[in-house]
């Protein structure tokens, strides 16, 4: 009989595996037509390129749904727990294979055909009248849109009505088994960290910035970058990086995970951080465990877990003292006008100068946590219904007021800044970076107490121990895994502030003297 059992589990696990890898080679090819589209392609490609990546996304959605996708998963659900089968192992990769693709299924499935399609139709108009409307300070155009936007979002929440909050689903499609009851409280206990540790910094004499807004040529800046990166471990034989208006990260497969940057010739930060960042995304999924390759767990967990590692690269090793003891001496030889006459001191404490300021992506590390979490309440009062989106210009403004002391003097910069709500839907689209600086508090903590010299290591430009930790621990297990398992598994508990404040307070109370 175990025969049997054993001989039907094999032929289904494999169908299901065969199946998988169908809907990801589809998704991963328009991932490649999304790529050539921000990088390469010519304008006059626009419309045949994006009736290209509907055919397939539709392809996608068809496989993905596919009915005879859900009676293979409950066919192999019956067999997890039995005996004598891989899958009776819950950590087991087949296991956790089967429990995200029941889950992908089932959040598939859940929203009805029309709905996709209403909500595809009307996001493509809204991004394109928002990419016009923007510029142009227009936010009476884009109200009406929103308006269906937030109507959409609420019919795309109210498909899964055991949702304790009716923005949980929402944060759950990029953010697994994160609810509002556990995001609020801690970001509630940020920001009474936060507002203290911005008013103290004020109260200090302005940094002085003015080093890394010269002229720094393209070129160095590029080689620069990809020197550093390539002691980070991002391995370029298995990626390459491109320039875009906007910098991402793009998974093909194990073998080419590509990063993308751009350059501002007069502000030396945003293309060399912009490079740290995404190669820190590569770096997490480029240690992935090669076997899972084309299923579904072969990818970045969460999108908190993936800026947890952007952040880690970007900020906690790529804006530290240690890292730059050495580095700096060879970035004042590739720019010996520039920076040959600055001190070490003055270039670090220029490139992370705290200081409000109305544009999220431009944010210091400090300040950057109150930018999402003011959007994350609007998101969560929106979706209640306790703001219009008639209200919603003035509201932003008033929240930028209160928890930023700034204001912006028209739209474009306050609620037509991100393209978040108007080429998606509102709700789970912001929490996942402030969730990842407080979980890279957690997990470098703990990296902190298994390797003890990690500040000498950055100091020699050694960062295969740090890597080795992270592929350990995060990388290599792709989504078998949800954020909070992987806090549970790291620390032994829940989400926790205390090592991100910690990590907070002594970085810039060293730098502002507080
Ligand atoms: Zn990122």
């Amino acid at each position: 009989m175990r025969v049997v059992v054993n001989t039907l589990y094999k032929s289904a696990i494999s169908e299901l595996k065969e199946r998988l890898l169908e809907i990801n080679d589809l998704a991963r090819a328009n991932d490649v037509l999304e790529w050539d589209q921000a990088t390469y392609m010519p304008p006059g490609g626009a419309e045949g390129r994006a009736r290209q990546m509907a055919t397939i996304a539709k392809l996608v959605h068809a496989r993905s749904s596919d009915p005879a996708l859900g009676a293979l998963l409950s066919q192999l659900q019956s067999h997890t727990g039995a005996p004598a089968t891989d899958a009776a192992d819950s950590n087991s990769d087949d296991a956790a294979l089967i429990r995200v693709a029941q889950r992908d299924y089932d959040r598939a499935t859940r929203i009805p055909t029309e709905l996709m399609g209403e909500i595809a139709n009307h996001i493509g108009r809204s991004y394109s009248a928002w990419a016009e409307a923007r510029p142009k300070n227009d936010w009476a155009t884009m109200r009406p849109y929103l308006e269906k936007t937030l109507e959409l979002s609420r019919r795309y929440a109210e498909c899964f009505p055991e949702a304790a909050h009716i923005a949980d689903p929402l944060i759950d499609g990029s953010d697994e088994g994160m609810t509002v009851a556990i995001i609020r409280p801690i970001f509630a206990e940020l920001r009474s960290f936060l507002a203290p540790l911005v008013q103290a910094i004020a109260a200090k004499p302005e940094t002085d910035a003015s080093c890394i807004f010269q002229h720094f040529p393209e070129a160095q800046q590029w080689a620069f970058g990809e020197a550093m990166i390539r002691d980070y471990g991002y391995d370029f034989n298995r990626g390459r990086q491109d320039k875009t208006h906007h910098p991402f990260m793009t998974r093909f497969n194990w073998g080419d995970c590509r990063i993308t940057t751009r350059f501002n010739e007069d502000y030396l930060a945003e293309g060399l951080f912009a490079t740290l960042h995404e190669a820190g995304h590569a770096l997490y999924e480029m240690g992935i465990d090669r076997n899972l390759d084309g299923t579904p767990l072969g990818e970045g967990t969460s999108a908190g877990v993936h800026e947890s590692q952007s952040r880690t690269w970007e900020n906690v090793v790529g804006r530290s003292l240690p890292v730059w003891e050495h580095y700096y001496p060879k970035l004042q030889a590739a720019f010996p006008e520039q920076l040959g006459k600055v001190d070490l001191e003055t270039y670090y404490h220029a490139i992370n100068k705290v200081q409000p300021s109305l544009i999220r992506v431009e944010a210091d590390e400090v300040t950057y946590n109150l930018h999402v979490i003011i959007r994350f309440e609007l998101e969560c009062e929106l979706l209640e219904g306790t703001l219009s989106i008639a209200d919603l210009p003035e509201a932003w403004h008033a929240r930028y007021q209160e928890y930023l002391g700034v204001s912006a003097p028209n739209d474009t910069d306050g609620v037509l800044q991100d393209v978040h709500w108007y080429g998606g839907l509102i709700g789970g689209a912001f929490q996942g970076y402030t969730l990842g600086n407080i979980m890279a508090g957690q997990f470098n903590a703990a990296a902190s107490q298994a390797i003890p010299d990690l500040a000498d290591q950055w100091r020699q430009a050694n960062f295969a121990p740090l890597h080795a930790w992270l592929s350990e621990n995060i990388y290599r297990h792709g989504r078998k895994y949800t954020a909070l398992d992987f806090i549970q598994r790291i620390t032994g508990g829940p989400i926790q502030l205390a090592p991100y404040k910690e990590y907070l307070t002594n970085k810039y109370g060293a730098i502002y003297n507080l």
